[in-house]
């Protein structure tokens, strides 16, 4: 298969967009690097304090018009933006491709995830209703208003740089707010191309702000009296340890959505075709980089003698080891390809470094992915292939921690019971999810398992758009989750009027 066109051919020179403008930054400027042919195709500044003021700012400025903008004129930008990103889904899916170093079909579901958000929030005039009871007491009634509250903060990580800052932005503005988007420095130019079409779309200056950066700006977000609150989707220790404690200090709203380590079981009835077909996605899409993938398997032998549960591991842990070195490794815009390049040399070398972790605590590396066969000639890319361990024991590094990369633990329990405790023990719970054909299992699993979100016979437990994206335990820091009508809730202010009819 031929490499699709790739629609960045110099490298951007990215700005900051402030005010409806295109603005220079004063900060030093990084290079954003394509992972899989090691090209730079764009500069991105990181900008300064000051630069992020500037941007509250313009945001404070244009919020008292926009908010008396009525809902359906608001709503009426946004179907814009969905059809100008409609219009662009080629263009748009590709350039996640070229910064992260997905595949094309990753990037283009992606996209559609990301267009769903902005087509929820179309519906703001129906989802930002209040409520009203007449005759509370004698000639009074009382009624429920939602308000905006001004200047919101969205700060998004580097594995999902189109459809992550689409779980809070679109709603944020739709309800009357403005917001200043903080990308991932390292994958920045989707949410340029989305403020462009922004601004297309008709969205008022001073709206809808993109100010690139790292440390200085989210910690100048974080402290400024004019940002009423905070969206954060990253890993656990910035989530938890910056974000989340000085949101409660400086007394801001917040949303910190944060890392992840998920489990699957799988029961003795499981579909094994399906259930190996629907690991391969979760395990090794996105590269493993997702905070939804399945990280460790665990092969549960309820019902079955020891001699049964044996085989029934070596039967799953067989099949998913075959399908795992049959995966195509390469450029993701070669449409043939099935798994991209980890996103940058730092990562690669974490995930090897985790690698060699699972040898020493006595794991079995079952499939090697550190020396991979790459479709094509890429050889300044981080490509890591599938890798499975075998023999591997709750307690061990490889089975607690994150490693954010294609590795796969595969696991033991005797019971579900035994292994739901084995989930419990971890201090993540993003994700989890379990295959069977038992009603009962299932039901089991969805009423105990302490997790945000569960697939019963999915691998990727992702919320629709109407629907919060949730997460417990060490996943998650706040109370109400992005998308959907918790998210409304979030981006808006309850007001109870009461009223006497003299
Ligand atoms: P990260 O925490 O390194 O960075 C996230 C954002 O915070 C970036 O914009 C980054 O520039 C900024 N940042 C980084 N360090 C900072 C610091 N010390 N102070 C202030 N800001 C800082 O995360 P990442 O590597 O970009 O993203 C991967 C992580 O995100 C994984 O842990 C993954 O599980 C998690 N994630 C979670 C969800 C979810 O919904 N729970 C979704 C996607 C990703």
């Amino acid at each position: 298969m031929a490499v699709l066109t790739e629609p960045i051919k110099n490298p951007l020179n990215l700005e900051n967009f402030i005010d409806g403008e295109w603005v220079a930054s004063q900060g030093e400027r990084r290079d954003v690097v394509n992972p899989a042919t090691g090209k730079v195709i764009g500069s991105v500044p990181i900008s300064t304090r000051a630069e992020h003021d500037q941007a509250v700012a313009a945001a404070s400025a244009a919020y008292p018009d926009w908010r008396r903008t009525p809902p359906a004129a608001r709503a009426r930008c946004l179907f814009r933006l969905k059809e100008l990103m409609e219009e662009n889904f080629e263009e748009l899916s590709r350039v996640q491709t070229m910064e992260h170093g997905k595949t094309i079909d990753e990037s283009r579901g992606e996209t559609r995830r990301g267009i769903e958000n902005v087509e929820v929030a179309t519906g703001i005039p129906s989802l930002m209703m209040g409520y009203n009871l007449e005759d509370i007491a004698s000639g009074m009634d009382e009624y429920l208003i939602r308000q905006p509250l001004g200047v919101f903060g969205i700060i998004g990580p580097f594995n999902f740089p189109f459809m992550v800052p689409l779980w809070f932005a679109p709603y944020a503005v739709a309800t009357g707010n403005c917001v200043v988007i903080k990308p991932s420095p390292e994958d920045p130019i989707s949410q340029v191309k989305i403020a462009e079409l922004a601004d297309e779309a008709g969205i008022p200056p001073g709206v809808w702000n993109v100010v690139h950066g790292e440390r200085e700006v989210v910690s100048a977000m974080l402290d400024h009296k004019d940002v009423k609150g905070i969206c954060f989707v990253g890993s656990t220790p910035v989530g938890r340890d910056v974000v989340y404690r000085r949101c409660g200090e400086t007394g801001k709203r917040v949303i910190a959505q944060t890392g992840a380590k998920n489990f699957a079981l799988v029961m003795p009835d499981a579909d094994i075709d399906r259930t190996i077909a629907a690991c391969m996605t979760s395990f090794f899409g996105n590269t493993g980089q997702r905070c939804l993938a399945n990280a460790n398997l665990v092969i549960v032998g309820e019902g079955l003698s020891k001699t049964e549960h044996e085989a029934f591991y070596t039967q799953v842990v067989d099949a998913f080891v075959a399908a795992a070195a049959r995966i195509r490794i390469g450029y993701g815009l070669d449409d043939s390809i099935q798994m991209g390049p980890i996103r940058d040399p730092g990562k690669k070398a974490k995930v090897l470094g985790y690698i060699e972790k699972g040898i020493a605590e006595g794991a079995t590396l079952r499939l090697d992915g550190r020396n991979p066969v790459i479709v094509g000639d890429y050889p300044d890319a981080c490509f890591i292939g599938p890798t499975v361990f075998e023999d591997v024991t709750p307690e061990m590094v490889i089975a607690r921690e994150e490693i954010f990369g294609p590795v796969a633990m595969m696991m033991k329990a005797a019971t579900l019971d035994e292994g739901i405790d084995m989930i419990h023990a971890n201090p993540f719970g993003n994700a989890a999810s379990i295959f069977t054909g038992s009603g009962k299992w299932a039901r089991e699993f969805q009423y105990k398992t302490e997790c945000g979100n569960i697939g019963v016979n999915v691998g990727i437990a992702a919320p629709m758009a109407f629907f919060p994206f949730s997460g417990m335990k060490d996943s998650f820091f706040g109370t109400l989750h992005g998308q959907g009508t918790e998210c409304i809730r979030f981006f808006t202010e309850s007001k109870v009027v009461i009223q006497r009819w003299f």
